[in-house]
């Protein structure tokens, strides 16, 4: 897109977060477009159910662009498209191929007058407008769907002059097919969510546009690319922007517990400039529009800077050239950046990574200050949520600092049976260990003094997956807690 209507995307980003959506409706309208030298190839009741259709599947087509929204919304939002018949082109195809992109204006334009003219009962008071940002007569969503790529498809475009009957102008519209450029024998979704991803929803760019890099890869369909015939999901920035999940500020010293592609992301603002901020959402693979996601579930940190205005073009990772949207992978080797792949299992933050000032990539602001972000033991509990502790969290206990006394268990991954060598202050001491599986449930209590300055542990059942071991003495005096990894 052109450098003009990326300012007016940015201004228009700015805005959108301030809005706040809870479960709407929303109409809007596609128009279908062919040309006498590309006749229509699928037909209107087929691209009803792309659109429109609840459940509906195809090869490559994992869901219906409403089903899509739906989940992507987090249940936010019911978008469904009022369809009209094709609209047959008053040049050919290889004429258009020929012009200018601003040829889609002159395309689109024609089209509408077309529907108006053969639809005089339509209720264009039925369309949703942009009221949420006060546009109150501009229709939020207008797709055109063409039989073929003409110049100015796979775009989201900001200018016609058009008015509807009632009044309605075009706040902005998408062009493309449903076909792939590169795979045109399936229909595929991704280019259709990612220009409505921009023109109702105000979303970036989140890809390299001179393809040196990945941006954000597939941890976005504003970076995304088709992987597996999937529709990305949009990603934690956008999620908040739209205002289709709670922000929630992380605290030092304390834990968070994210649902797996849930109503909540977690945030840490830069203190000196809230404009940038890491923020944390918890992912599943198994979530519709995930397929591509590389691991079975995990944390996701993005590092944000609004400052950037050249969204995701530079790579550098430096403080004058970075991008606006990076994805921190967690195994340091920095794969979008470099161009490598698209995103791999080792990016993911899992049980057992750690981020924190020390760490590759570390919690640095883009300055090189130490954000005091600190990420550390991240749990995966059983109902699809991820716990994680920011900084010593008491609750957890599960850095022992917070006690005077320190303990040392192992060996730290076992078969169920392992020791916990206890200080010397406490080796005359009636311990009490109460062990608790990754939900906080406790199996198993023991009672024990010292021997030798250890105690022995046995689980009494079998049990793999992690658990935790609190240690009290006999009257309740807290003196921490240790974990452990059983195989
Ligand atoms: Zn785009």
């Amino acid at each position: 897109m052109s450098l003009m209507r990326r300012i007016f995307l940015l201004s228009l980003i700015a805005s959108l977060s301030l809005v706040s959506f809870s479960q709407t409706s929303v109409k809007g309208i596609t128009l279908l477009i062919d040309f006498e030298d590309l006749p229509a190839d699928l037909s209107v009741d087929r691209i009803n159910d792309l659109l429109n259709d609840e459940g509906y599947t195809e090869p490559a087509v994992p869901s219906s662009v409403r089903d899509y929204w739906k989940v992507q919304s987090r249940d936010s939002i019911d978008l469904t498209y009022d369809i009209f018949g094709y609209y047959r082109a008053a040049e050919t195809f290889a004429t258009y191929e020929t012009m200018d992109w601003t040829i889609v204006n002159d395309i689109v334009t024609a089209a509408l007058d077309s529907v108006v003219a053969n639809n005089p009962d339509y209720d264009w008071d039925g369309l949703t407008t942009h009221s949420a940002m006060g546009l109150e007569n501009e229709i939020l969503s207008v797709n055109v769907i063409t039989t073929g790529w003409i110049p100015g498809s796979g775009g989201a475009h900001w200018s016609t002059d058009w008015t509807a009957p009632n009044g309605y102008s075009l706040y902005g519209f998408t062009v493309q097919p449903l076909t792939s450029m590169w795979d045109p024998d399936f229909v595929r979704l991704f280019t259709i969510c990612h220009e409505i991803g921009h023109a109702a929803w105000g979303f970036p760019d989140t890809y390299d546009y001179d393809g040196s890099s990945f941006g954000t890869g597939f941890y976005s369909v504003m970076s995304g690319n088709q992987v597996a015939g999937e529709v990305e999901p949009i990603g934690a920035p956008f999620f908040r922007d739209a205002g289709w999940v709670d922000a929630i500020e992380i605290m030092p010293n304390s834990s968070y517990s994210l649902k797996q592609d849930g109503k909540s992301v977690a945030i840490y603002f830069n203190p000196a400039d809230d404009k940038e901020y890491f923020i944390i959402e918890a992912c599943m693979s198994s979530t519709p529009g995930n397929a591509a996601f590389p691991v079975e579930r995990g944390l996701v940190i993005w590092h944000v800077d609004e400052n950037v205005t050249t969204l995701n073009t530079l790579e550098n990772m430096t403080f004058e050239e970075h991008y606006e949207y990076s994805i921190e992978q967690a195994d340091g080797n920095f794969d979008l950046e470099n161009g490598v792949n698209q995103g791999d299992a080792g990016d993911i933050y899992v049980e057992g990574s750690e981020f924190n000032s020390s760490t590759i990539p570390n919690t640095n602001w883009w300055n090189g200050d130490e954000s005091g972000l600190d990420i550390n033991s991240i749990t995966f509990l059983a109902d699809n949520t991820i716990r994680f502790c920011n900084g010593e969290c008491s609750d957890l206990g599960l850095k022992t600092t917070l006690s005077k006394f320190q303990f040392t268990l192992y060996p730290t991954e076992n078969n169920g049976q392992f020791f916990i060598e206890i200080p010397d202050g406490l080796n005359d001491e009636e311990l009490v260990f109460s062990i608790s599986n990754s939900a906080g449930q406790i199996f198993q209590t023991i009672q024990s003094k010292p021997v030798k300055g250890q105690v022995e542990i046995a689980l009494n059942e079998d049990y793999t997956g992690m658990i935790f071991i609190s240690i009290k003495n006999i009257t309740g005096e807290n003196y921490g807690m240790q974990k452990a990894v059983i195989r």
